[in-house]
């Protein structure tokens, strides 16, 4: 049983429900649809999808949708593609024009007011950069730094500039309406560049009456890092979205940045996710590089909740060995995880109230005692996602007779949500928890497993008992 997730981004090379089910046999957790590529009909049709299958296979596989954010593209470009070379002078329009070598236009006009002289316009995820020497009302006046080629829609990341912009353009926010009306369980935000932008889709989410989906913040730009402290306050987890993270930032700085967040992520208690070229090569490829995966268990290592795959999955000629390969590649990475240090790591950081110190007990008891399992019972997923954090040995079984509960844990490290009925009686409860342990797991007797969560059963009591049963 693996405990670190994996995200799948679905795109045309999986959409097929029957490549759907083998990942999601393979080892899929969350499907992720990318709002920059996807339109709404298509995401629809997956979600549909993922519906039947967690029903025909029952699983709680969750919905991500991922939004495109202030996302700057080039305009159209005659004959799709110009060649630039180093020293040319090349103008960014406000208005529209038809681009080649000496002129281009962008998808969203106001970029052009707000960029400063001296910033650095980066093309094509780094390929071409350029730095704006000059500016009048109607352009931007760049000079080309390395030879390349521009081409139509391709990426643009301005550094040097604040962005004036507001942080939700229409499309975000229809976009946005549609994850609620979906009920997607999680919305990742790209370009955060600051807690007030996180705010922003909170008080758009509040608006329309949801206060479930689960919020992620993407770290993808150089403010956005400098921001994380204030970032992470607000939302339930963080992206380490190494894409445009290594457009804006040197690549070199990457290791260490992702290697923070993760740590800040376990000091909050929030979800952390790491994006991107995870298994690049296996795009084309039927087995990834050493180095790859290396990354991968690497972060695993560290102490990550999930792990992305992007193209691989859906643009790649190998979704399905993808997904696969990912989960061999965890389940082997987590026999290396120092369980101790992050459970020691976890009770440094956490509030010493009772919650918090059922949660560290209940983690340590099942480490020392190799309990085979942690049984929790939860409303609202506070105990589960507590237990999460301390990462134990054991699987933890999350039961929730509430459904948005269990799907709001599937990216959390360890916790396999159950739907169950209703809980009541204590006893009864007991018993369920034993069962469901028996039924997921070879037990022997004497085999210990670990029951907590709060009594009487409802919404807001916390957790209170902690319970060791023999079988
Ligand atoms: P994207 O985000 O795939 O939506 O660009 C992830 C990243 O930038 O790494
Ligand atoms: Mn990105």
């Amino acid at each position: 049983m693996k405990k670190t997730k994996i995200i799948a981004t679905i795109g045309p090379a999986s959409k097929d429900e029957d490549t759907l089910r083998k990942m999601i046999l393979g080892g899929m957790d969350v499907v992720r649809l990318n709002l920059t590529h996807a339109d709404h009909a298509f995401c629809k049709n997956i979600i549909s999808k993922i519906k039947k299958l967690n029903e025909e296979l029952d699983r709680h596989v969750a919905i991500l949708l991922d939004t495109q954010g202030p996302d700057i593209r080039v305009g159209t470009i005659a004959k799709d593609s110009a060649k630039l070379t180093k020293g040319d002078k090349i103008r960014i329009y406000k208005n529209e024009v038809l681009g080649d070598r000496t002129k281009f236009s962008l998808n969203d006009p106001a970029v052009v007011d707000e960029v400063l002289v001296g910033a650095r316009v980066l093309i094509d995820d780094g390929k071409v950069e350029l730095k704006v020497v000059d500016k009048d009302k109607g352009y931007l006046l760049c000079e080309v730094k390395n030879e390349g080629y521009i081409a139509s829609k391709k990426s643009v990341n301005i550094c040097g500039s604040p962005r004036v912009r507001p942080f939700l353009s229409e499309k975000d926010i229809e976009d946005i309406k549609f994850a609620n009306q979906v009920d997607a369980d999680f919305l990742a935000v790209s370009f955060v560049s600051s807690y007030d932008d996180i705010l922003e889709v909170n008080d758009l989410l509040i608006s329309m009456g949801n206060d479930h989906i689960g919020l992620i913040a993407k770290i993808e730009t150089e403010k956005s890092v400098q921001k994380i402290d204030n970032i992470i306050e607000e939302c339930d987890g963080i992206m380490v979205a190494r894409g445009d993270l290594g457009v804006e930032m040197p690549l070199e700085k990457i290791p260490g940045i992702q290697k923070k967040i993760i740590n800040k992520c376990i000091d909050k208690g929030k979800v952390c996710i790491v994006a991107t070229e995870l298994l690049a090569s296996m795009e084309v490829k039927i087995r990834p590089t050493r180095a790859e995966v290396s990354d991968v268990a690497n972060a695993v290592i560290d102490g990550v909740d999930s792990v992305m795959l992007s193209g691989e999955t859906a643009m790649g000629q190998y979704p399905i060995l993808a997904v696969e390969t990912m989960k061999k590649i965890i389940k082997t990475a987590e026999a290396n995880i120092n369980y101790t240090a992050l459970l020691e790591k976890g009770k440094r950081s956490e509030v010493p109230d009772i919650v918090g110190l059922i949660a560290y007990s209940v983690a340590d008891c099942s480490n020392r005692l190799s309990a085979k399992a942690v049984m929790v019972t939860t409303a609202s997923g506070t105990t589960a996602r507590k237990l999460s954090r301390f990462r134990p040995l054991s699987p933890i079984f999350a039961l929730s007779p509430n459904i948005v509960t269990v799907k709001s844990l599937a990216l959390h490290f360890g916790v396999i949500p159950i739907l169950v009925k209703e809980l009541n009686q204590f006893d009864k409860i007991t018993k369920m928890a034993i069962d469901v342990a028996k039924e997921r797991l070879t037990l022997e007797t004497g085999d210990k497993i670990l029951i907590t969560g709060g009594y009487p059963f409802k919404e807001n009591s916390p957790t209170n008992f902690m319970k060791i049963e023999e079988i």
